[in-house]
C-alpha cells in the first residue's frame, strides 16, 4: 500500500530539507505533483499526461467545503470563488502569481486554470471558445523551442478575466519584454519563434507562391534547418489550429494575409548579404539581388527604398536630410533591426487585436471585478546575461518583494494586531535591490536612460557611471575589465551583466528612413503598424480605421526608452495586484533532460531555496494558514451544530481542531467559542421551554 504522505506541508512536524524532500519526491513518485504550504499551491513538472484534469475537477466547485487532495483547479476556484465574496473577506478583484523557471510548468497551470474559471462561471460558449483560442495564438507567435523547454514562452503575460457579477464579459492582455533577438539569431539548440516553422510546414504549394515562400533550409534567419517529417506533421496541424484560432478571435481574412506576408518578407529580408565593391562602396551581394527583389514585393514596398534604408541613415539636421552611408557591419545591423521591430510589431498588433476582440460588452458603469493571472519568465542566469536578463530579473525581484509583502510582512502584522505571541521570521527582504533599480534620479534605470539620452555616449560610459555611483551599494559589485561588465547580487543568486548593446537596445529607436519606407507599404496591415506609432505625434493617422490599434501595449510610448516603458508597466501591474487579493502558485522543475518520473534532489531543492520557499514553509507551519470563516468551519467539522449535539462535543472537536494545527487563528477561535456559546444558551433556553410546557 502506498504511504499516506501529507498534502500540507504546513503540517510537517520536523522541518528539515531532508524531511521535505522525502515528502515531495514521495508524492511526486506517487504522481501526487500538487502540494499546499497553508494557501500557496507547490506543483511539480510531471512531464507526462496524467488524468487529474479530467472528470474529477469539476469537484474543485466550492470545493473548501470538502476535503479534497491539491489542485491548480482548487487555486482556480478559491479565486473565483473570493472574487464573488463567497470566502474570506477581502478584496473582490484577485491575481494568480505563478513563478518558477523555465520549464517549470508556468504556462500549462496558466491554461489550467482558465479552462477551470471557465467551467466554473459557465461562459457563453462563444467568448470561452474566443478566450481559450488566444492562448495557442500567442504561443505560435510568442513561444520558441528553446535548450530548456520546448516551448518555452518568450514574453511574459497578465491575462485579466473580467466579471459582472459571475459571469465573464471579457478579457484583457499585457504582454512584456517580447524577446525579439530570436528572430534574427537563435542560440545552438534554439529555435526560432514557432509561427516560422508552422507557416512552412502548414501552408498549401498554392499559398506558398504566393507568399513568395521557398524551402524551409534556405533561411538564414532558420539557420537553414527544419525539422523531421513527424515534426513537421505536428506543426501543420498546429497552423491549421493558428489559423482556427484567428478566425474564432475574429481576425479579418486580409489581416492573417497580411500577417503571413510580412513574416514571409522577415525571412526574406534575412537572406540578403552585402559586400563591398572596389571602389569601397556598399552593394548587395550578387547572390542575394533576389531576396532583395522578393523581400520588397512581400513588403510591399519599392526595392530601391528598402535598398537605401539598408544602405544608408537618414537623418535631419536644421531642416536637412543628411545620408550617412552603412558599412558592412551596419547594413547587417540595419537589415537585423527592420526583422526584429516588424516581428514586434506584428506581436503588439495580435495582442492589441486581441485586446479589442475580447473587450467587455457592457455599459460603462457597471461594476466589473477581476482575476488576473500573471505568467512571466522565471529568473534567468547565462554565460552572458544581456539587457534582456536585466530585466526580466527586475521583474522577479518586484514578484519577490510581492511574495514577501504577502507572506511575511502582512502576515506578521495580523499576528500583532491580534495579540499573538510570535518570533519574528527573518527572510531576505529585496526592498534595496528595487530601490538599486528604480530610484529616481540614480537608479540603475534612470542611469540607463541618461546616457541613453546623449547619442555619443557609450556602453562603457553607462557601467562607468554605475560604478562611480554604486561603488559601495551591498548589492552591487565592481567588475574591472576592458568589457562593460558590472555584477548585481539579486534574492536568488549574482549575476554579471554584460553592458554591451545596452544603450541601443535601451533607447531601440527605429530610423526615420526605416519608418517611412514601411508607411508607405502597400501592405496595408504594414503601413499601419508603422503609422499607428507616428499618429500620437498627429504627423500622421492610420489609412483603414479598422486597423487602428488602441491598445495601451502598442502604440502609446514610442518616446520612452525600454527601460522606462517597463518600469512604468511594471509599476501599473504591481498597482493592480497589490489591491488584488493574491494567490501564489510556485512552479518546479523535477529534471534537466525534460523526463517523466525523474527527481533531480539538487535542482528541486535550489528552486526551493532561491524561491524562499523554506522560510514560507516554516511562517506557513508556526502560523495561522487557514482562516475559515465560521460557518465554512461548523460545516467541515462540527456539521450538526444546530442538532443540539453535545455542547462539550463541540468544543472538544474545536479546541482538537486548534491543537491538530488547523490554525484557525485567535481571533476567529473567540468568534466561534462565541458563537458556541450562543448555541448552547439557545439550547438551553429551548430545553427550559419544554420543561416548562
Ligand atoms: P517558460 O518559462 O520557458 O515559458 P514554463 O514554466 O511556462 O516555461 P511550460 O511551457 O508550462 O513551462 O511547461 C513545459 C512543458 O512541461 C510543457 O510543454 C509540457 O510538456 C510539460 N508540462 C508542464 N506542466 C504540465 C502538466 N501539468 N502536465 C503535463 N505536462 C506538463
Ligand atoms: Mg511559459
Amino acid at each position: 500500500m502506498e504511504e499516506k504522505l501529507p498534502e500540507d506541508l504546513a503540517n510537517l512536524s520536523e522541518l528539515d530539507e531532508k524531511s521535505l524532500l522525502e515528502v515531495l519526491t514521495g508524492r511526486f513518485t506517487q504522481n501526487l505533483i500538487y502540494t499546499y504550504i497553508g494557501d500557496i499551491l507547490v506543483a511539480i513538472n510531471p512531464f507526462k499526461y496524467l488524468s487529474i484534469y479530467e472528470k474529477e475537477v469539476s469537484q474543485y466547485k466550492c470545493h473548501e467545503k470538502k476535503s479534497l487532495p491539491p489542485h491548480i483547479c482548487a487555486v482556480a476556484d478559491r479565486a473565483y470563488q473570493s472574487m464573488l465574496g463567497r470566502l474570506a473577506t477581502g478584496p473582490k478583484n484577485q491575481c494568480i502569481v505563478i513563478s518558477g523557471e523555465s520549464g517549470a510548468g508556468k504556462t500549462e497551470s496558466t491554461k489550467l486554470l482558465l479552462r477551470h474559471i471557465m467551467e466554473l462561471c459557465k461562459a457563453n460558449s462563444q467568448l470561452e471558445q474566443q478566450i481559450l483560442q488566444v492562448n495557442p495564438l500567442l504561443e505560435a507567435f510568442g513561444n520558441a523551442q528553446t535548450v530548456m523547454n520546448d516551448n518555452s514562452s518568450r514574453f511574459g503575460k497578465y491575462i485579466q478575466l473580467r466579471f459582472q457579477n459571475s459571469s465573464v464579459k471579457g478579457a484583457k492582455i499585457n504582454e512584456y519584454l517580447l524577446e525579439k533577438s530570436r528572430v534574427v539569431h537563435q542560440d545552438e539548440g534554439e529555435q526560432n519563434f514557432h509561427i516560422f516553422y508552422f507557416m512552412l510546414a502548414g501552408i498549401s504549394t498554392e499559398d506558398k507562391e504566393i507568399y513568395g515562400l521557398l524551402d524551409p533550409t534556405r533561411y538564414r534567419y532558420l539557420n537553414g534547418r527544419f525539422g523531421k517529417e513527424d515534426m513537421v506533421q505536428a506543426w501543420r496541424l498546429k497552423y491549421a489550429e493558428v489559423w482556427n484560432a484567428m478566425d474564432m478571435v475574429g481576425f479579418e481574412e486580409q489581416e492573417k494575409v497580411d500577417m503571413m506576408t510580412i513574416l514571409a518578407g522577415i525571412l526574406s529580408l534575412g537572406n540578403i548579404a552585402f559586400e563591398t565593391t572596389d571602389s569601397d562602396a556598399l552593394k548587395v551581394s550578387e547572390a542575394s539581388r533576389g531576396w532583395l527583389k522578393a523581400t520588397a514585393g512581400q513588403f510591399g514596398v519599392q526595392e530601391e527604398d528598402l535598398l537605401k534604408s539598408l544602405t544608408c541613415t537618414t537623418s535631419v539636421t536644421r531642416g536637412e536630410a543628411i545620408q550617412r552611408l552603412h558599412n558592412q557591419q551596419q547594413a547587417e545591423d540595419a537589415r537585423d533591426s527592420i526583422a526584429k521591430v516588424a516581428y514586434g510589431r506584428v506581436f503588439g498588433w495580435i495582442v492589441s487585436k486581441v485586446n479589442e476582440l475580447l473587450a467587455p460588452k457592457v455599459d460603462c458603469d457597471v461594476e466589473l471585478n477581476e482575476i488576473g493571472i500573471l505568467d512571466i519568465f522565471g529568473f534567468e542566469n547565462f554565460a552572458v546575461n544581456r539587457f534582456e536578463q536585466l530585466c526580466i530579473n527586475l521583474a522577479n525581484e518586484q514578484l519577490q518583494y510581492f511574495f514577501n509583502h504577502h507572506i511575511f510582512l502582512m502576515e506578521q502584522k495580523e499576528y500583532k494586531e491580534e495579540g499573538i505571541t510570535w518570533e519574528t521570521i527573518t527572510y531576505k527582504d529585496n526592498k534595496p535591490i528595487l530601490d538599486l533599480f528604480l530610484t529616481k534620479p540614480i537608479g540603475i534605470l534612470s542611469l540607463l536612460d541618461e546616457q541613453s539620452a546623449f547619442p555619443q555616449a557609450t556602453d562603457r560610459n553607462f557601467v562607468d557611471k554605475l560604478n562611480s555611483k554604486f561603488k559601495t551599494a551591498p548589492n552591487f559589485e565592481v567588475v574591472r575589465n576592458h568589457t562593460p561588465l558590472f555584477t548585481i547580487v539579486h534574492y536568488a543568486g549574482k549575476v554579471q551583466y554584460n553592458a554591451s548593446g545596452f544603450l541601443e537596445k535601451n533607447r531601440d529607436t527605429i530610423p526615420a528612413n526605416i519608418r517611412e519606407l514601411f508607411i508607405n507599404s502597400v501592405t496595408p496591415l504594414l503601413s499601419v503598424l508603422f503609422a499607428a506609432t507616428i499618429s500620437r505625434t498627429g504627423t500622421l493617422m492610420p489609412r483603414r480605421a479598422k486597423l487602428q490599434v488602441a491598445d495601451d501595449n502598442f502604440n502609446s510610448t514610442r518616446k520612452q526608452s525600454v527601460g522606462a516603458q517597463f518600469k512604468r508597466s511594471l509599476a501599473v501591474l504591481m498597482e493592480k495586484m497589490f489591491a488584488a487579493g493574491p494567490h501564489f502558485v510556485r512552479c518546479i522543475k523535477p529534471n534537466r533532460s525534460k523526463q517523466p518520473d525523474q527527481l533531480d534532489s539538487k535542482l528541486v531543492m535550489d528552486q526551493l531555496r532561491y524561491n524562499g520557499l523554506m522560510e514560507t514553509i516554516r511562517i506557513r507551519r508556526d502560523g495561522f494558514s487557514w482562516r475559515p470563516k465560521f460557518r465554512e468551519f461548523a460545516e467541515r467539522f462540527v456539521c450538526s451544530l444546530s442538532c443540539g449535539i453535545q455542547v462539550c462535543l463541540i468544543l472538544d472537536c474545536v479546541s482538537c481542531c486548534v491543537d491538530y494545527r488547523s490554525r484557525i487563528c485567535r481571533r476567529r477561535y473567540l468568534a466561534l467559542l462565541a458563537e458556541i456559546r450562543r448555541q448552547r444558551q439557545a439550547q438551553r433556553e429551548r430545553e427550559e421551554r419544554e420543561e416548562e410546557e
